[in-house]
């Protein structure tokens, strides 16, 4: 009988623990930089328990990473943002379709001749959703200081869909999160230019770590204390780059990458930001 006693009075600490984490993370806002393998995805939870992702990785990969930062009971994706449509940033998202509820696509008006992309469309049509294309300079207001803006969309007609990348950022009070997908050291001056504010506490790094990408004028303006790489162990392109690792290091930004950690989770409260 005593056994017995032991035993719930376990089960009771464990549950109340369980609950106490679940609850105490919903106070915050949430950004998972998923463990996608080669490719990119993220997603953001904000307190209200909207779900934002951006891009949607290489793979099936992409359904258990998300299974690991949203709730059991929670199926919905209120936007999905596509960086550009290299097969690395939304072929697990054809099949997210099936099994999540999807409220918005934004993307760039890119429509490459490729299967991956046809059977993007066709899986768009059964599912009654239609892409919207992203404009610089909308802005997303989601409650609780939370905002998302879009501070380069497609503006140039470029043979490779690198230079066209969404670059977003989203803020959760004074802590910033820019997300740049695969954009180039040349579209990188370019946003420089702009004139949007693109000093951001948090860095997806651009394009996987690649020496193309991150260069020393584009990060001296971003100023990053956390630097998120999402790439590939053992990948074809050699990803990430010694010298695009050096220059994050001379920034003096913790540089943390999927390929050695897995999923990478980084909450904020407005004005900290912590990972866990
Ligand atoms: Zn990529």
């Amino acid at each position: 009988m005593k056994h017995q006693i032991k035993i719930i009075i376990f089960i009771v600490l464990l549950t109340l623990t369980f609950l106490f984490f679940s609850i105490q993370s919903e106070n915050n806002f949430q950004a998972c930089f998923l463990d996608v393998g080669q490719g990119d995805a993220e997603l953001f939870r904000t307190q209200l328990g909207q779900n934002i992702l951006i891009d949607g990785g290489a793979d099936n990969s992409l359904l258990p990473m998300l299974g690991q930062c949203l709730p059991w009971w929670d199926r919905k994706i209120d936007y999905i943002f596509i960086s550009h449509y290299h097969d690395d940033h939304y072929a697990g998202l054809v099949d997210l379709l099936n099994k999540y509820q999807v409220k918005n696509i934004i993307t760039t008006p890119e429509k490459p001749k490729t299967a991956l992309y046809s059977a993007w469309l066709l899986s768009l049509q059964q599912h009654g959703l239609k892409e919207q294309i992203a404009e610089t300079g909308q802005k997303y207001d989601f409650g609780q200081g939370i905002t998302l803006e879009i501070i380069k969309a497609n503006d140039v007609d470029s043979k490779n869909i690198n230079d066209d990348s969404l670059v977003l950022k989203i803020s959760d009070g004074r802590i910033d999160y820019l997300l740049v997908g695969d954009l180039p050291s040349e579209q990188e001056q370019i946003l420089l230019q702009s004139g949007f504010n693109i000093d951001s506490e948090i860095l997806k790094v651009g394009h996987h770590g690649s020496k193309y990408s991150s260069s020393p004028e584009f990060l001296a303006v971003v100023k990053p204390e956390l630097c998120v790489i999402e790439v590939g162990t053992d990948n074809k392109f050699g990803h990430p780059h010694q010298e695009a690792l050096d220059r994050l290091d001379k920034m003096d930004c913790q540089i943390k990458e999927t390929k050695d950690l897995g999923t990478i989770r980084v909450f904020s409260d407005g004005n900290k930001w912590w990972v866990e």
